[in-house]
């Protein structure tokens, strides 16, 4: 049987509860079977579906509720959802607590990574010390590149991506303080953290920008997708 990879949805709306398109088709790309892993407040559905994937992926979606990493609310912050942001946070919580399973937590996904190993973000990119740029790009295809990232030696990414990467870039959170055990793999050259990971497990990987809108135009993207559904193998 192909690996399993537990896809967490992305958001809901109007009673709907949606995983967008290319989260699947990737995975079904490079082997997986797709499971869509809805929201539940059950802590029994959702020890199951932890036992049950091989993998998981968490994806892009809305900002983060600030209580959750002990901050009120700032000027620039969107549309957050405490539901999800719970269910999400918990989920990963059991993932990384209970099972060496992989991780490749997408944009959002990374975010609710840090948040649930206790780091914070800053809700709105203005309030990044430095000069930030625009990480928000206006482009209309999502697999047109926006930014460079530089990636650190020593991380599991570089092994995957090598020393440089461009990528698209449709985010205007970003990561503050660190969460407990994650390193920073990938910075731009404003100082953005681009990219996190768990040294401690074998494949726990945060990336801010969206890897599953550029395959066909990107090998190293490619390679990313490739290891994660294969670690589920293991
Ligand atoms: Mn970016």
């Amino acid at each position: 049987m192909n690996p399993k990879i537990g896809i967490v949805i992305c958001g809901q709306t109007d009673n709907r509860q949606f995983v967008t398109t290319p989260y699947i088709e990737s995975v079904i790309r490079f082997g997986g079977l797709p499971l869509i892993i809805p929201l539940t407040g059950s802590p029994l559905l959702l020890k199951q579906y932890v036992s049950l994937c091989d993998g998981f992926l968490f994806c892009g979606g809305a900002d983060i509720t600030p209580l959750l990493f002990s901050e009120e609310p700032a000027f620039g912050i969107g549309a957050v959802d405490l539901r999800l942001d719970q269910f999400q946070i918990n989920l990963t919580k059991q993932i990384l607590h209970h099972t060496s399973k992989p991780i490749l937590a997408i944009c959002r996904g990374m975010q609710i990574l840090n948040v649930a190993c206790g780091g914070t973000i800053y809700q709105d990119i203005s309030l990044q010390p430095g000069n930030p740029f625009n990480h928000m790009q206006t482009s209309s295809d999502r697999s047109d590149i926006c930014h460079r990232i530089d990636i650190k030696h020593d991380s599991q990414l570089y092994q995957l991506l090598g020393t440089s990467a461009f990528t698209n870039s449709y985010h205007h959170q970003t990561i503050n303080k660190l969460g407990i055990g994650l390193n920073t793999s990938a910075t731009t050259s404003d100082g953005t953290v681009e990219a996190i990971e768990m040294p401690s497990h074998p494949f726990i990987i945060g990336v801010q920008w969206h890897p599953e809108c550029m395959l066909d135009t990107s090998s190293s993207m490619q390679h990313l997708f490739s290891a994660f559904i294969k670690m589920g193998i293991e």
